[in-house]
């Protein structure tokens, strides 16, 4: 998809959520005219508030898996390929699917095409299919995700430090609703966040997964209709990305949406500037700069 596309879907998720949620349509019932208002001593109402989607990157922002993803795959393509699979693909930031289809081109696959043949996974001439082969794959690593869900923390994974707390603290804000970008499949995605405490908040419904999509922009804009199907009145524009990678922050950029970065992950706190993140925070230990930092990337009115 094009820049051009992407400017059209960003156009799109900006106008009005609902009629419900937009302001009322409803003309107004006959009546008497009425004296036209005077031109001076109008009251001025404050500008009403608005909603802000903050929208959480898992991996290295909110939870550390220590690896956790290779350990699973790893085995997996080693079942598929009958060999040690060969590894070194960047994870870093990317979705679950761009990882795997990157994996299994690097293994010998040629799934860029639909009628792909692999002759060493096929044993000779039978076609192999791209569009069934990477959710194939993708479905076995969440399947032994789910297996060895307990693998995470004995492998030294967890919460990073801070990261309840800082959720809690968005959730004191009624006009504050949290969802989920990640580029982990559904399925991982959840099993991550229920084995590090995170059962319910952020909430995995307003969230857009890596299984469909390779690029981070399409995912924020899926999450951010999935909030205005809920009826949560927001534009690409109200929605805050907080994530580690320099790709979070050009996902955001891309869709329109602000970007804070939390130096974390393996990206530095100058490298994340760079990128064009509205803030930086050094990490999630201080709930009230989290606050502050989305009340500044994304002004309430
Ligand atoms: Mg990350």
């Amino acid at each position: 998809m094009t820049r051009a596309d992407l400017a059209a879907l960003r156009r799109a998720a900006a106008a009005p959520a609902s009629p419900s949620a937009a302001s009322d349509p409803t003309p107004a019932a006959p009546g008497p005219p009425t004296a036209a208002p005077a031109p001076t001593a109008a009251p001025v109402s404050p500008p009403a508030l608005v909603p802000v989607l903050v929208l959480w990157d898992l991996d290295l922002t909110l939870l550390d898996p220590a690896g956790f993803g290779a350990r699973m795959i790893t085995p997996v393509l080693a079942d598929l390929l009958g060999r040690e699979p060969v590894m070194g693909v960047s994870f870093a930031g990317r979705t679950d699917r761009a990882i795997l289809t990157d994996l299994l081109v690097r293994n010998g696959m040629r799934i860029d095409d639909d009628n792909a043949t692999d002759t060493t996974l096929t044993g000779g001439g039978e076609l192999t299919s791209a569009d069934r082969l990477v959710p194939a794959v993708m479905d076995a690593v969440a399947e032994r995700c789910e297996t060895f869900a307990d693998d995470l923390l004995d492998g030294g994974g967890g919460s990073l430090p801070g990261a309840h707390d800082a959720v809690r603290a968005l959730a004191a804000d009624p006009l504050v609703h949290q969802g989920i970008v990640t580029g982990n499949m559904r399925r991982t995605a959840l099993l991550k966040l229920r084995v590090c405490g995170f059962d319910g908040l952020p909430d995995p419904s307003l969230g857009a997964f890596g299984d469909h999509r390779s690029d981070r922009a399409h995912l924020i804009l899926d999450a951010v209709a999935a909030a205005r199907a809920r009826g949560i009145d927001v534009s690409p524009a109200q929605a805050v990305v907080v994530g580690d990678h320099v790709h979070d922050v050009r996902g955001a950029l891309d869709a329109g949406a602000r970007c804070i970065g939390v130096a974390t992950g393996r990206v530095s706190a100058d490298h994340l500037h760079s990128a064009g993140a509205h803030v930086v925070l050094p990490d999630l230990t201080d709930p009230d700069a989290l606050v502050a930092a989305i009340h500044a990337a994304a002004p309430r009115h």
